[in-house]
């Protein structure tokens, strides 16, 4: 044997075998429900203005390109910290962040930081990204998975209450701060209140990841989560994504925040974070970062920006009204649809029903049920409804 015949092949990403399948599929009205990008309703994913007024500053005034640290574009990160944690948001100078390669990035160096720190157990909902359990599984840091979603589409809150509270003292607990992936099942306020309050009083380090700010009821409104728990708790991290709010997926653009109990303990914090960075990526790309910076530091870019936004979540809150009006399609509920928040939902079928979704209608979703709300229009949702009635009913 040599050495590259030692490896065994690993299973596809299963979204980019659906993208490919639905570019090989000649009929006209296929449908499009997998790969998680917000689409307008002419099924686009456009750069944002915003973004593209940002780009032409950077073309004619960037006078360099030479290296930044590991913490990145740091007017960046700073810029974006009233948007994540309200007021005074530094909380006193307890929190500081850097900039990482999307919000997987600040994942990883969260989840690594933390296994670092003594961490030795992550408690997660489950269904979650994927992404999360493979992660974990590259660092070696043990899962402990509890149910995140009722069968009504609600919060499982007795569910996260129980984990925190028979956690021990080497976990931690990773919470999505908005726009649940993939169930699009958030907490509500007062669902925060209890589960910060218990993270508080058990003593349970929290890690929110926050990859959908504003595209669920709005900035602020998205922030409730994640600000409820970093103001209950001493200590916390936050991964941060901003490739879907504004619209700059492949340029991976996000930051990772943390909060310690004391000022001056941040540099050593920092100090490894840098460290984990600089041998896992040496630092981020820059572009995207520092477009989204040109962005927030004007005035009115900054307001074509939210905009864009409030256009984007208007859009997906009429997709969801539409599909909550149409009640029952089949054996499937899509009033819970209504309620939930951001890109995705999960709808009750099987694969084999999702198999005949995708052959007899031309509908491509995740074999998990997973759909991309985006992804429906006025033009095809009343197609999208009928084939759900006709392969469940
Ligand atoms: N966290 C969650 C919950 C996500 O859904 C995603 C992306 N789909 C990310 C993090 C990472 O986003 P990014 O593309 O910025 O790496």
């Amino acid at each position: 044997r040599t050495m590259l015949e030692n490896l065994t092949s690993q299973p596809p990403d299963a979204l980019l075998a659906l993208i490919k399948m639905h570019a090989a599929d000649p009929r006209q009205d296929k449908i499009d429900l997998g790969v998680g990008v917000y689409r307008t309703g002419q099924g686009d994913t456009p750069v944002f203005a915003a973004i593209k007024q940002a780009e032409q500053r950077l073309v004619d005034q960037q006078d360099s390109k030479s290296y930044l640290g590991p913490e990145g574009d740091m007017g960046f990160v700073e810029a974006l910290m009233p948007y994540i944690f309200g007021d005074d948001p530094t909380r006193g100078g307890r929190i500081q962040g850097m900039q990482t390669p999307g919000g997987t990035g600040a994942v990883r160096l969260a989840v690594a930081l933390a296994q670092k720190a003594g961490v030795e157990r992550l408690h997660m909902g489950t269904p979650s990204w994927p992404n999360h359990a493979q992660i974990l599984g590259d660092i070696a840091l043990e899962l402990a998975p509890f149910n995140h979603a009722t069968e009504d589409g609600r919060a499982d809150i007795d569910a996260v209450l129980a984990a925190i509270d028979g956690a021990h003292e080497t976990d931690a607990i990773l919470l999505h701060g908005c726009c649940h992936n993939p169930t699009g099942v958030d907490y509500t306020d007062e669902e925060w209140d209890r589960i910060a309050e218990a993270l508080a009083s058990k003593g349970l380090f929290p890690i929110v990841d926050t990859a959908y700010q504003g595209l669920g009821h709005g900035l602020e409104e998205d922030a409730h989560g994640v600000r409820r728990v970093l103001d209950a708790v001493p200590e916390a991290f936050v991964a941060y994504s901003c490739d879907k709010n504004f619209g700059v997926y492949r340029d991976r653009v996000g930051a990772f925040y943390a909060k310690a109990k004391n000022a001056d303990e941040l540099e050593t914090v920092f100090s490894n974070a840098n460290a984990l960075a600089r041998a896992a990526w040496s630092m981020p790309p820059d572009h995207g970062g520092a477009a989204v910076r040109v962005i927030l530091r004007d005035a009115d870019l900054t307001k074509l920006w939210l905009d864009e936004l409030d256009t984007m979540r208007e859009r997906m809150r009429t997709v969801r009204e539409r599909l909550a009006e149409a009640g029952v399609a089949g054996s499937v509920d899509l009033v819970p649809l209504g309620r939930q928040n951001g890109l995705f939902s999960v709808l009750p079928v099987t694969p084999e029903q999702v198999k005949q979704l995708r052959e007899d209608h031309g509908i491509y979703m995740a074999g998990s049920g997973r759909i991309n709300v985006a992804g429906l229009t006025m033009t095809n949702i009343d197609k999208f409804i009928a084939a759900i009635a006709d392969v469940t009913g």
